[in-house]
């Protein structure tokens, strides 16, 4: 290694003794299935919920830390080199025999509150699985492979989704850590550093794309396209971008007794009636693909008998069509401005986050496609209406999306469930992509 790897990177190196929560055994069955419901067990009970609650673990706790830990703890009883960069993202490598660009793939731990195991999980777990299946099987390739586990991919804590996949894609100026804050009024720069992270160094733990060739993630669909068409894999051609805004409506709190309906200025009703406004754009045959949800409204002082002061509507826009994203978005917003014209209150539109929709490379859905193929018939090309740590990588390396059934579509949810064996099924697909990939003459 040359001298300048003396540099103080700020990077740290993982040992399975060196990090609080490592030293779980990684799961020796001779079964692929079985040693991925152990893992997936294991995972589950890093949670800050009791088991029946779902599984929380939200982006930049102790709690997706120790969970981070457990994993690198695998990783480096499998044989691998193992860091964490300065965003989080913690980073095992498997060298190869030639010093080439990178092939990756890997997904992320953090859930959102009272969340399900599988969310993120799966890629993760498969990803231990593939890289246990390169050493017991003594599989040599050319480029190194990497296995990432992702930072707070979920924007459930920050309104932020894609936290350490964007540090990747070098997408974070360290001045916005600070302005993205959480509900307690925590920022996200602050969040880091009292997990022992660097938020001021968040630049270097950008990928340079002449280290890195290709990426491929697996994930569960969290919707009911597989399970309800009989398919067993999903190989994903667009990802949906989403618009998260904030629309504040500022009303009149009085008293609900003595206030005549006339007199009122209601700031719930109004964003009551922008919420069915949004749902109304959506179901609108020119929006077709258009998925317009409040997942949350906060209203204030929030008590029976005050009428509403305030209400906050949390509004997530998603489409695979990026102009008409946008396009829907501005929309609510001009419906917004008259309905509170005509109810006497006053708006104030914040964006918390805008990301497009991604179309993912047609070589890498090749080289997924010919790896289905060889296990089985039953897959099918399809878009992906989540977002994902993918949409972010391919923004520096070409990359792919591999989706395996979710029971019931549900997701997001307790009751959220992947069968260990479609993960196993899905892990030695992704071993044969990755395989494919170190062979393809684009790395080559
Ligand atoms: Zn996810």
């Amino acid at each position: 290694m040359p001298d300048i790897a003396l540099e103080d990177t700020g990077e740290k190196p993982v040992t399975p003794t060196g990090r609080e929560g490592g030293g779980i055994e990684l799961p020796s069955s001779a079964d692929l299935a079985a040693r991925i419901d152990t893992m997936l067990r294991i995972l589950a009970s890093i949670s800050d919920t009791a088991p029946e609650e779902g599984v929380t673990r939200l982006a930049f706790t102790p709690t997706e830390r120790a969970a981070h830990d457990v994993v690198a703890g695998w990783f480096d009883e499998i044989g691998l080199t193992v860091r964490q960069d300065v965003a989080g993202n913690t980073i095992a490598e498997d060298a190869g025999t030639d010093s080439l660009q990178a092939i990756g793939t890997g997904s992320h731990l953090d859930s959102v509150p009272r969340g399900g195991r599988f969310d993120g999980i799966a890629g993760v777990v498969a990803s231990v699985a593939v890289a246990q299946m390169l050493k017991e099987q003594g599989i040599s390739h050319t480029h190194p492979f990497r296995f990432v586990v992702f930072a707070g991919e979920e924007g459930a804590r920050f309104g932020q989704p894609c936290i350490g996949s964007k540090a990747v894609a070098g997408l974070w100026q360290p001045e916005h850590l600070d302005e993205v804050t959480d509900a307690e009024g925590v920022s996200l720069a602050e969040a880091m550093r009292l997990v022992g992270l660097e938020p001021g160094r968040i630049a270097e733990a950008s990928w340079r794309d002449k280290d890195w060739g290709a990426f491929v993630e697996l994930h569960v669909e969290q919707g009911a396209v597989l399970e309800t068409q009989g398919s067993l894999l999903g190989i994903v051609d667009l990802i949906s971008g989403s618009t998260r805004f904030e629309i504040d409506v500022a009303g009149r709190a009085s008293h609900s007794g003595s206030t005549p309906m006339s007199l009122r200025a209601d700031a719930l009703s109004a964003a009551a009636e922008i919420t069915l406004v949004a749902e109304e754009l959506a179901n609108d045959s020119r929006h077709r693909g258009t998925r317009c949800t409040v997942g949350k409204l906060t209203v204030f002082p929030g008590s029976i008998t005050t009428i509403p002061g305030r209400a906050v509507v949390h509004l997530d826009v998603r489409d695979v069509d990026s102009a008409r994203q946008r396009q829907t978005a501005n929309q609510i917003v001009r419906r917004a401005e008259l309905i509170a014209e005509r109810r006497g209150v006053t708006l104030e539109v914040r964006l918390r986050s805008d990301t497009s929709p991604v179309v993912l490379p047609t070589w890498i859905r090749q080289v997924i496609t010919e790896a289905c193929q060889e296990h089985t018939d039953r897959w099918r090309v399809m878009s992906s209406g989540a977002s994902h740590d993918t949409q972010l990588v391919n923004t520096v390396i070409p990359s792919g999306l591999l989706f395996v059934p979710s029971r019931g579509g549900l997701s997001h949810v307790p009751e959220e469930w992947s069968s260990a064996a479609d993960i196993a099924r899905g892990s030695e697909v992704l071993l044969n992509a990755l395989l494919k990939l170190d062979a393809h003459p684009h790395l080559t």
